[in-house]
């Protein structure tokens, strides 16, 4: 793990997302790698609350990745 990477980047969906070319790279430059603290995502995964795929790290969401999510 980087310094300043949040714990879940392996595992995340925003990762997965990022590499695959969906998702615009500002929000695991955002959060991901710099902020993961003011992520929802991560913020609900602490608490152990469900949240979808496809909601993106500042709690929006995002229909174009849950399309694509039903896909895979
Ligand atoms: S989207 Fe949030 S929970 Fe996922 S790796 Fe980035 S900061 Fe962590």
């Amino acid at each position: 793990m980087k310094p300043n990477e949040c714990k879940w980047y392996s595992v995340c969906p925003m990762k997965y997302y990022t590499e695959k070319g969906v998702l615009n790279k500002k929000w695991t430059e955002n959060y991901c790698h710099a902020g993961w603290e003011n992520c929802i995502r991560y913020r609900m995964e602490e608490n152990g609350e469900f949240h979808p795929d496809w909601m993106l790290p500042d709690g929006s969401i995002d229909e174009t990745l849950r399309k694509l999510s039903l896909g895979r």
